[in-house]
């Protein structure tokens, strides 16, 4: 089940007509125009949303425009690494497509970022059982040379058994660490079993290491490696830094508990090149009340290079444009929305921080992110001031009818917003997306447009749509408590 779309009353009129009448409309009306079963559902929740509200939730569930998106990055640029020219590439077609679609103030801010990028990439079995693993580079790993560098396996089977090893007791080895990554519908298996790739390669150098390969961290069953960011303390020499594919990295594991030691040949050879220009392509859709605030929504733009970027994160920048299209299309909102295209993200988050330095004297209420693939948004989490409850109920009313519940923990907002967050102390909504597959395709070559679902696509527009058509009509103050 992906959605169910409210018939309401009067939903041939244009919309711009419909919105004048919004705030004339009381609940009991509202609720009167909605057919039984539905006002029966909305009786249990606090506030039902105004019935434009619901005209455009319905209109959105129509959306063409985020698959457009998505179809077109990924068809027109295909992978867009930081720092490359085809995140270039990507920049010039986001601009270009967001004038199109009819937004105002479309300005591509650049920045400068140290480049990594990938070489050749082999691993094999030497003795002994010789055979080839599926293997590919994490980011900021080191090379082994066009040589390749050939050594023993110390076999760990989580990261917690690789901390534990003694220090000097990796010298000249191939750590390798595996873990048991399962998939989970809010992505907390990530929190879980990330840090293998997070700072494993970081362990195993300063435990004297040659080299590391991981299990991907991943949940698929697929021949694909997961790449991802590795990161190196400062003063902590990078050694070469390899996932497995999850049934390669499953064979190397039994081999080596038939006891014998087991030799891997392993052939890395990315580069660094340096300070290269990358950027952030911001949009928006002026209010008619600066003076309230802005609401910042963000996506970003580059992606890994094994796949087209499609669920990370094409579909992001396809979800929160197309929302805001829709808001568009249905009248000027009071406060303005800006679109963030972000760049930079998977590899260290140079965009987010960029916009939170650059733009942190802009005057923003709110901050949203979309990064989690594209399939259905199942739970709503706010972190909005004490005084906005009644706002809070009404988005959580409204969201109802696309099957989304209401969650019980403070939003944080994603990785691109993270840093204008903590600059401006700001209100957040989180639209948390179905996450049992994402971690089969994240990262990996599998990551194209034909994983897209377009109808749960439509059903995250039309969450999306509904916050910032809200959001965006209330003047309510959204101004956090100062932190201690
Ligand atoms: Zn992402
Ligand atoms: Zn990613």
């Amino acid at each position: 089940m992906v959605h169910v779309a409210i018939p309401v009353a009067g939903r041939k009129r244009p919309l711009a007509k419909r919105k004048s009448r919004v705030s004339q409309l009381s609940m009991k009306k509202t609720v009167r125009m909605i057919t039984g079963a539905t006002a029966l559902l909305l009786s249990t929740s606090a506030l039902a949303a105004p019935s434009d509200v619901m005209a455009l939730q319905d209109k959105a569930l129509q959306d063409d425009v985020a698959y457009d998106i998505v179809e077109g990055l990924t068809t027109e640029i295909g992978p867009r690494q930081a720092g490359t020219e085809a995140e270039a590439r990507a920049r010039d077609w986001a601009v270009a497509k967001l004038k199109t679609l009819g937004f105002s103030n479309i300005r591509n801010e650049p920045y400068m970022m140290p480049t990594w990028i990938r070489g050749k990439e082999m691993a094999s079995v030497v003795s002994p059982f010789p055979q080839k693993l599926a293997v590919t580079a994490l980011g900021n790993s080191a090379s082994t040379g066009d040589k390749g560098l050939t050594a023993e396996v110390v076999y760990f089977p989580t990261l917690a058994d690789l901390m534990a090893a003694a220090d000097g007791s990796l010298k000249g080895k191939i750590a390798f660490v595996s873990h048991a990554m399962q998939a989970t519908q809010d992505g907390s298996s990530y929190g879980a079993f990330g840090p293998a790739r997070f700072v494993g390669p970081n362990i195993a150098a300063k435990k004297g290491a040659a080299a590391i390969v991981i299990r991907s961290a991943g949940t698929d069953h697929h021949r694909n490696p997961h790449t991802g960011n590795t990161n190196f303390e400062k003063g902590v020499t990078p050694i070469p830094a390899g996932a497995l594919s999850i049934p390669d990295a499953e064979n190397l594991e039994r081999m080596v508990k038939r006891g014998k030691p087991v030799q891997l040949k392993l052939v890395l050879t990315p580069q660094n090149i340096g300070q290269q220009e990358s950027g952030n392509v911001i949009a928006e859709l002026p209010g008619s009340d600066p003076s309230l605030g802005m609401i910042v929504i963000a996506c970003h733009l580059d992606s890994w290079d094994l796949g087209t970027g499609a669920i990370d994160d094409a579909s992001g920048c396809g979800i929160i444009t197309a929302a805001a299209k829709h808001v568009m299309a249905a009248g000027q909102p009071k406060r303005t929305i800006r679109l963030l295209w972000a760049g930079a993200e998977e590899v260290g988050l140079w965009g987010g921080n960029a916009y939170g330095e650059a733009r942190k004297g802009d005057k923003h209420a709110l901050a949203m992110e979309s990064d989690f693939g594209a399939d259905r948004v199942w739970r709503v989490d706010f972190s909005l001031p004490e005084t906005a409850k009644p706002l809070a109920d009404q988005i959580a009313g409204a969201l109802q009818p696309l099957g989304i519940g209401r969650g019980q923990q403070p939003a944080s907002g994603g990785a691109d917003v993270q840093a204008i967050i903590r600059n401006n102390n700001l209100a957040v909504i989180d639209l948390q997306q179905d996450g049992t597959r994402y971690f089969d395709l994240h990262h990996t070559p599998d990551d194209t447009l034909d994983k897209i679902d377009p109808e749960q696509l439509r059903q995250n527009v039309a969450a999306w749509a509904t916050v910032l058509s809200i959001v965006g009509n209330s003047d309510a103050d959204l101004t956090m408590p100062a932190k201690e």
